[in-house]
């Protein structure tokens, strides 16, 4: 058996040389004698760490002086909650753009600490395009204005950050941050789990407009307040220290690589590659999403007959093609083409894509 290539949306692939990295220093990390999971978050060589990776997000991002970096816990569903308590006064509104599975539960995880205000919601389209601008009001008293900036299950990815008015954009990167430079300073608060981009789950990178962890928000506890966390480095307790480190190895590989601009390339590549197989299979592979739309990272598609699903996934799975099938919700396949799977994964699945289409079509 050998590594295969892996299209799963999350936890996914990882990049190959942080893992061969990682594994010939897990017995003895830098000059510790112990392995990175096995010393104090509070020793002088893992706060060397802590700021390295913060710095180095910082660069490959462009993240203005003005911001908060912060590296936190529970995954991004627990931020869906966690944001309104934060951001929010008791009793008032926050704004939600719908366009998946992921911004309807993060609308849904707010409505215990917010008005909550669902001022768009694509579900006539089944989530196949984006709102149009102007098509929703977002009210200037709002806490906040929500969105996610790529659906990972339905494969619909906004191009760019919405104009709010002023009102701050709070945005769920989680299957796209790094994929691709973005303006930092047009959004309030942007964050990701790290399992699709970054590293191992159960980290959470969060980049927070400072003006934003001076509001009062709700009465909650020191843990789950963003502004205490930022006062203490983000170790207000044992953060997740392994994920930490090895989002560290990621974001130095990057820059490495040459930085977002070097991914965005890779990736446009990729995504252009895969679509255009999909949409020259003469129907017998299907994209439901609208071309403006379309996401970068996850690319959901459907066979003309749903009864060759099982044999698609057997065969492909055979020739290394790991994790294509479709999220429960939409059935069909599923290819996640994040930053570390690399362009001829992708050439690959083109090839085996039209070679089972000749052999079933
Ligand atoms: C994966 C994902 C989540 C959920 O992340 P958890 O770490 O499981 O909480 C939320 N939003 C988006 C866009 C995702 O892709």
């Amino acid at each position: 058996m050998s590594r295969g290539f892996n299209f799963s949306a999350g936890p996914a692939v990882l990049p190959e040389p942080v893992l061969r990295r990682a594994q010939a220093e897990l017995l003895e990390w830098g000059g510790e004698r112990a392995s990175v999971m096995e010393v104090s978050h509070r020793g002088k060589a893992f706060i060397a760490l802590a700021e390295k990776a913060e710095a180095d997000l910082r660069a490959l991002m462009g993240v203005p002086d003005d911001y908060a970096v912060l590296f936190l816990q529970g995954g991004a569903t627990t931020h869906f909650a966690l944001l309104p308590m934060n951001l929010a006064a008791a009793g008032q509104r926050a704004d939600y753009l719908v366009t998946g599975a992921w911004s309807k539960k993060a609308a849904s995880e707010a409505k215990p600490h917010a008005a909550v205000s669902v001022i768009a919601d694509t579900a006539a389209s089944t989530y196949t395009t984006l709102p149009a601008p102007g098509s929703y009001a977002i009210d200037p008293s709002a806490a906040y204005v929500h969105l996610v900036a790529n659906e990972t299950i339905h494969g619909v990815e906004f191009a760019d950050a919405i104009d709010t008015g002023g009102v701050p954009l709070v945005a769920d990167f989680s299957s796209s941050i790094l994929s691709r430079p973005i303006d930092v300073s047009k959004y309030g608060v942007i964050y990701a789990g790290a399992q699709k981009n970054i590293g191992p789950s159960g980290l959470v990178v969060m980049v927070v407009r400072k003006d934003l962890l001076e509001r009062a928000g709700q009465p909650r506890a020191k843990i789950l307040s963003y502004k205490e966390h930022a006062a203490q480095g983000s170790m207000l307790n044992t953060p997740p220290t392994f994920s930490w480190y090895l989002a560290g190895l990621v974001f130095e590989w990057m820059l490495e690589q040459g930085g977002l601009a070097t991914f965005e390339a890779n990736n446009r590549r990729k995504a252009e590659a895969l679509y255009t197989a999909i949409d020259g299979s003469g129907g017998f592979y299907r994209n439901p999403v609208a071309l403006d739309a379309r996401s970068l990272m996850n690319v959901p598609f459907m066979l003309k007959d749903a009864a060759l699903d099982a044999a698609f996934l057997k065969e492909s799975e055979a020739a290394g093609l790991l994790a294509l099938k479709g999220h429960r919700d939409l059935g069909g396949m599923r290819a996640s083409i994040y930053n570390a799977l690399p362009y001829e994964a992708v050439a690959a699945l083109v090839d085996f894509m039209g070679d089972f289409a000749k052999r079933h079509g």
